[in-house]
């Protein structure tokens, strides 16, 4: 019976490495341990959320790209390995803790036995009756002292090398949660960090009556940016978008990747307009960088952003201020594009027709 269970799970396990393989050849993605690893997963259904982010990836495009899976890999997967990784610090931490109750131990009994070494030389004492015995016996405490004082040195030498221990775990376990809060291609902080940072500023702006600011910018025809240059310089362009953001932003502003060529910007306690002017310094920015090819020093061009900017409302929810600034940012890409538009009275504008061609030649002309 036993057998058999092994047997049919052996089948349904080479069944979904099958299935795995299948999927990295259709997709042409990379046949590395990881990919295969998410895939597998991918054909058992395992983890739900995967298989829907797949599916509507697909509902677009024919194939998942490198770069998707990559993306994909890094939220489901890496969390396993942060995980591992803090086990690890826990585990060596109770080992350092196990050391301390030890050492106190080991310390309280010397303690003790010297207490006791000092209530037999206070009772003997009184019975001493020539010179040598109490020289033996003073030269005995001494010795007994010298031991104590020894322990006592050695406690403190080996606390101090716990502590320094535990302050160097800590330090591991500082720099893991800021790695789970980084973006790993531009280094700015990602989507979880936004989420959390948004949850924090939203209620902080809630007790305080401050004004709260939110911008969503998109790279402009950024497929057809990798497409002429290759991926991976368009990689150098997100690092160099998150890199602008960030030097436009300080204090509790927050820049964030929000996702693929996807920016967010959180500016609490920052009225409406100043949002809008510090949108409009990010959108400059951007467009003023002549892009140079790292490699081979070719002149690319430039890239533009379309940034939308909303403002935080009493009946908001995280969602609805998020809807909003998105709908801003598709009236900034109806706008032209390399356009900042600006929620107005609570609602997104809407561009006509005619207002489209006259912005981004307006634009252009700049
Ligand atoms: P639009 O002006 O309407 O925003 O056009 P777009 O081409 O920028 O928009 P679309 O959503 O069609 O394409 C987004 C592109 O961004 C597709 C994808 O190749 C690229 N992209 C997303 N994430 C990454 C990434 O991590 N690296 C690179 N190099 N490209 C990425
Ligand atoms: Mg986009
Ligand atoms: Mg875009």
């Amino acid at each position: 019976m036993e057998e058999k269970y092994k047997n049919s799970d052996m089948h349904r396990s080479v069944e979904l490495g099958e299935k795995a393989l299948g999927y990295i050849k259709y997709n042409q993605t990379s046949a590395t341990p990881d990919g295969y690893e998410l895939w597998f997963n991918f054909a058992s259904g395992m983890k739900p959320e995967l298989n829907e982010r797949i599916k509507t990836l697909l509902s677009d495009n024919p194939r998942i790209t490198q770069e998707q899976l990559d993306d994909i890999y890094a939220q489901y997967f890496l969390g396993g390995e942060v995980d591992q990784r803090m086990e690890e610090i826990s585990n060596q931490v109770s080992v350092e803790l196990n050391d301390i109750i030890d050492m106190v131990g080991n310390s309280l009994a010397n303690t003790e036995s010297y207490s006791e070494s000092l209530e037999v030389f206070t009772s003997e004492l009184a019975d001493i009756k020539d010179e040598g015995s109490l020289r033996m016996m003073i030269s005995s405490m001494a010795a007994a002292t010298f031991e104590m004082a020894k322990n006592s040195k050695e406690l403190e030498t080996n606390l101090a090398r716990s502590k320094d221990q535990i302050d160097q775990l800590n330090n591991s376990i500082e720099t893991i949660r800021a790695e789970t809060m980084t973006d790993a291609l531009t280094g700015i902080a990602n989507r979880k960090k936004f989420d959390s940072t948004m949850d924090r500023e939203t209620e902080n702006t809630r007790t305080s009556g401050e004004n709260l600011c939110l911008l969503l910018c998109d790279i402009d025809f950024f497929k057809k940016f990798n497409d002429t240059h290759g991926h991976q310089t368009g990689d150098q362009v997100l690092r160099l978008v998150a890199g602008i953001l960030n030097s436009n932003v300080k204090g509790r502003d927050l820049a964030a990747r929000y996702g693929g060529e996807e920016f967010a910007v959180i500016l609490p306690n920052t009225s409406l307009i100043d949002a809008s002017i510090v949108a409009d310094q990010i959108r400059r920015a951007v467009a003023m960088k002549e892009l140079v090819k790292k490699s081979t020093g070719e002149k690319l061009g430039r890239i533009t952003l379309s940034i939308g900017v909303a403002t935080l409302h009493d009946d908001d929810t995280i969602e609805t201020i998020i809807d909003r600034a998105d709908k801003c940012l598709y009236a900034a890409k109806d706008a032209g594009r390399n356009n900042v538009q600006t929620e107005i009275n609570g609602q997104p504008p809407v561009i006509k027709e005619n207002e489209q061609a006259i912005e981004s030649e307006s634009h252009n002309a700049a």
